[in-house]
């Protein structure tokens, strides 16, 4: 097999980033958004030692999990993976990746659970960030970056986001003109707005709007007025200064400009405070659930119950009335503010928040002695590492239950706890993010 030669091929399968696999010649070829099942004509476009990539030249017999996408830009924007495929079928597909982890990456055999579906597949999202620029014609455009690369692609309606996200970036972007505020430019570095972020509490109906920025200046405070004298769901508006080089999408210093420092949302029945620097799940009824699963996981009756990787302490207060005491750990500042003020926020006494890294904060809570009942962790893409899994492990809590967004580490630090006495009895995927490739895992893991 070699570059540029068409092959046929019959998908068999996908990777858990949704590329599609069949094999021909002895080779795997990954192909991206094609379906189980489909008969495609496919032209081979990088090969390797054993499997290869390609592109769909022609569809010969589709999938019958096709449907079509309904998005103007899907395939260009990076964001969604399975917009091409039914939901049912993007379901079936979560639930063995999620399988699959567990069981080549983990080697492991728990009872896996039916997915937990999405109830709303649009306008699901509670958070938005959009990079801005200008595009060859001098037009100020905001999108999301393409695959693998920092150019925009223009996106005016994401099927994602609330609709009043759509209608603000419009206006930011009418008035970043008329008050000929400059846009960042990645190359050049030069320019100064870089990135819109807006945050909508789903209940509250509040909305957070945060400019981020290479520097502060007059005409961003002119802009902040304007837009908050039109939107009064706007009720917290900060700009936030990264004059920074980098990927990563917040600086340090934020100013307020306009209201409160953070929004309130309900979740799980209690009310919650949110700052804009805080980690909080991106599809609130969808976490809900992941949280009610944590909970029957859990059994928190009357336990002490460690919350690890806590954020601004959401899952352990959805449980805090049952247990004794909750203890909260987080290494965000903020989040950790947040987590305090919404203990307090909801009469809740029996809950302690400290800002540390978690396996740091492991070690230290054991030298002191602390027998949690239960141990929940919930930590980012990278898991939680074997280090921290060590020490957590030393607690001997009767059950861990480990949330996660991403199977693959899951797996891998479910293995190391298996190899520390820890059986993984049940695995629960959870979708919260509806026609993307991403799928949230809620594990219980019991001693002995
Ligand atoms: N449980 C929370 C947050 C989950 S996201 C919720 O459901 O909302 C993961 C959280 O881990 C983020 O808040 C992130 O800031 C935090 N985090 C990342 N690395 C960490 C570390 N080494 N120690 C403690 N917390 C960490």
């Amino acid at each position: 097999m070699k570059k540029n030669d068409i092959i046929e091929l019959e998908i068999t399968s996908l990777t858990n980033e949704c590329s599609g696999v069949g094999k021909a010649d002895g080779m795997v070829v990954f192909v991206p958004f094609s379906a189980i099942g489909d008969k495609l004509e496919v032209r081979i476009l990088k090969v390797n030692k054993t499997y290869c990539y390609g592109k769909i030249e022609r569809i010969i017999t589709p999938s019958p999990d096709r449907v079509t996408p309904d998005c103007s830009i899907y395939g260009k924007c990076g964001g969604c993976s399975l917009r091409h495929i039914s939901y049912e079928a993007e379901l079936k597909a979560k639930a063995q990746f999620v399988t699959d982890a567990f069981t080549r990456i983990g080697g492991l055999t728990p009872e896996f659970l039916p997915i937990v579906a999405n109830d709303r597949l649009y306008g699901y999202r509670n958070k938005l960030q959009m990079p801005v620029g200008v595009d060859k014609e001098g037009n100020i455009i905001s999108g999301f970056y393409a695959t693998h690369s920092h150019r925009i692609v223009p996106c005016d309606n994401c099927l994602l986001q609330p609709e009043v996200f759509k209608s603000i970036t419009d206006r930011i972007k009418a008035l970043a003109k008329e008050l000929r505020i400059s846009l960042y430019n990645e190359e050049t570095r030069k320019g100064n707005l870089r990135h819109i972020y807006l945050r909508k509490g789903h209940y509250s109906g509040e909305i957070c709007l945060c400019l981020v920025v290479k520097n502060n200046e007059k005409k961003l405070k002119a802009l902040i007025d304007k837009i908050t004298s039109e939107y009064k769901e706007i009720v917290s508006a900060v700009i936030n200064v990264n004059p920074r080089d980098t990927n990563v999408i917040l600086g340090e210093e934020e100013i307020l400009i306009y209201g409160k420092p953070e929004i309130t949302d309900t979740m799980c029945g209690n009310k919650i405070s949110i700052a804009p620097k805080a980690f909080y799940q991106v599809n609130t009824p969808a976490a809900e659930k992941l949280y009610a699963k944590a909970k029957e996981f859990a059994e928190p009756n009357g336990k002490i119950v460690l919350d690890l990787y806590c954020g601004a302490g959401t899952i352990g207060l959805s449980m805090a009335k049952e247990s004794k005491k909750i203890i909260g750990v987080e290494i965000i500042p903020e989040a950790i503010e947040n987590a305090k003020k919404n203990a307090e926020a909801n009469g809740i006494e029996n809950a302690e928040f400290i800002c540390a890294d978690a396996g740091k904060a492991a070690k230290i809570l054991l030298e002191k002695g602390l027998k949690p009942d239960v141990v929940i962790v919930d930590p980012p893409r990278k898991g939680c590492g074997e280090e921290a899994v060590n020490y957590i492990a030393q607690f001997g809590a009767e059950r861990i239950v480990m949330v996660s967004c991403n199977a693959a580490t899951a797996a891998r630090d479910c293995g190391y706890f298996d190899s520390l006495g820890y059986k993984a009895t049940k695995v629960v995927p959870v979708d919260m993010f509806s026609r993307t490739a991403h799928v949230e895992t809620v594990v219980l893991l019991i001693k002995g």
